[in-house]
Parts: structure tokens; C-alpha cells; sequence
């Protein structure tokens, strides 16, 4: 692919470099004997979950996301093929996730093994599942940093992005990112086969290259 005006690609790390809901599901119905659908999985009901609480529930997700299992997952097909496509096309790409500070290392890790020197800066944690909130959304981050695409799965996340007018690249074709509106500039793309094309193809329209 041909070089050209340099631009900014924000990655989103769950779901969209990691099949990380697949994961925790198929974990949760190992460990704990719980099928929990895709429609289900950003339910808050402890029924869900087949817990009393859903505080349980998030320490039982928490114990695997701070597991070995968790950080040495293979990545979602395509991706480590559509960033480096996107990196051959000229792009400044930087990892932006919800997940929270605890889990720095384990995510440099991940990124370690399976994206080695293929961002161009460490990844950006918005504490978005935290109980203490992160106050700024993903489309406050993604603005400051000057980012002029989003590659993201959260419908909430892509829609935050529409008062900054960046676009939003919704990926994969999962339960949650097809229950919401969308609002803004988005770009669908269900596999990572797609991503590049679909970034590439809106940047010609604007800059006509
Ligand atoms: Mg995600």
C-alpha cells in the first residue's frame, strides 16, 4: 500500500485485538458451569451470572483476567495482519482501552508477545469498567490525542466519538454492537480483513489520493 498524509489510529484492545468476551465466557462456563450468551455479557443481573451479587462475578472475571491463560491468548484472526497493514499505509497507531490501570503489565505483555513494535505508544487505559469511573470518555481521549480513527466494538464508545467528528470504525458483528444506534461518522467493518480497506477507502474520499 501506497504512503501518504500521516493519520492517527486509535485500537481498542477487548474484543477487537483479543476475543476477550469469547474468552471470559467460555471460561466462566468451564469454571463455573454458567453459559453466558453474547447478549448477555454486559448484563449486570447477578441471575446472569449465577451469583447472588454481581461483585462476585467481577472478582471471578477478575481472577482471569489477571491469569496466564488470559495474557497468552492467540489475538482475533486478521489483526496482527490488518495492523501491520495499516502501519504500512502510513498510519500512527495507539492502543485505547477501557481496561484499567491493574491491568498495565498484563497488557504489555499481550501486546508484547503478539503486536512486538507495532504501535507508536504505549497503550492508553481509560478505567472504564472501574467502579471509580474514569470521568473522560473514549471520544475526550481520543480528541486530546489527536486521534483521527477509533477502531472500537462498543457501540457507547463509538457514539462518543460523534462530537469530535472522529470516526468511528465499529468492528465485528457481536450481540452488543448491533443492539445500540449508532451515532457519527461510523465506519462498519466485522473482521480485521476489512479494516484496512475501510479506513483506507474514507481517507481517499476526503484527501482524494
Ligand atoms: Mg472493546
Amino acid at each position: 500500500m501506497e504512503k501518504s498524509t500521516p493519520f492517527k489510529i486509535g485500537v481498542d484492545i477487548d474484543d477487537v485485538l483479543f476475543p476477550t468476551a469469547d474468552m471470559i465466557i467460555e471460561y466462566y462456563r468451564q469454571t463455573y458451569g454458567v453459559v453466558v450468551s453474547q447478549e448477555n455479557f454486559y448484563s449486570r443481573d447477578p441471575a446472569v451470572w449465577g451469583v447472588a451479587d454481581y461483585e462476585t462475578a467481577i472478582t471471578r472475571v477478575s481472577t482471569f483476567l489477571h491469569s496466564e491463560d488470559f495474557r497468552h491468548h492467540a489475538p482475533i484472526d486478521g489483526a496482527v495482519e490488518g495492523i501491520t497493514a495499516l502501519r504500512e499505509a502510513g498510519a500512527y497507531l495507539v492502543p485505547i482501552t477501557g481496561r484499567d490501570d491493574t491491568q498495565r503489565a498484563a497488557t504489555r505483555e499481550s501486546l508484547d508477545v503478539f503486536f512486538q513494535d507495532m504501535f507508536d505508544e504505549d497503550p492508553i487505559f481509560t478505567n472504564y469498567f472501574n467502579v471509580v469511573k474514569c470521568t473522560k470518555t473514549k471520544g475526550d481521549v481520543c480528541h486530546e490525542l489527536g486521534v483521527d480513527y477509533q477502531i472500537d466494538d462498543h457501540v457507547g464508545h463509538i457514539n462518543s466519538l460523534a462530537k469530535y467528528a472522529i470516526k468511528g470504525v465499529l468492528f465485528g458483528n457481536y450481540a452488543w454492537g448491533r443492539a445500540q444506534k449508532t451515532e457519527g461518522i461510523v465506519l462498519p467493518a466485522s473482521h480485521w480483513l476489512d479494516v484496512p480497506e475501510v479506513i483506507l477507502r474514507h481517507r481517499k474520499g476526503i484527501h482524494g489520493e
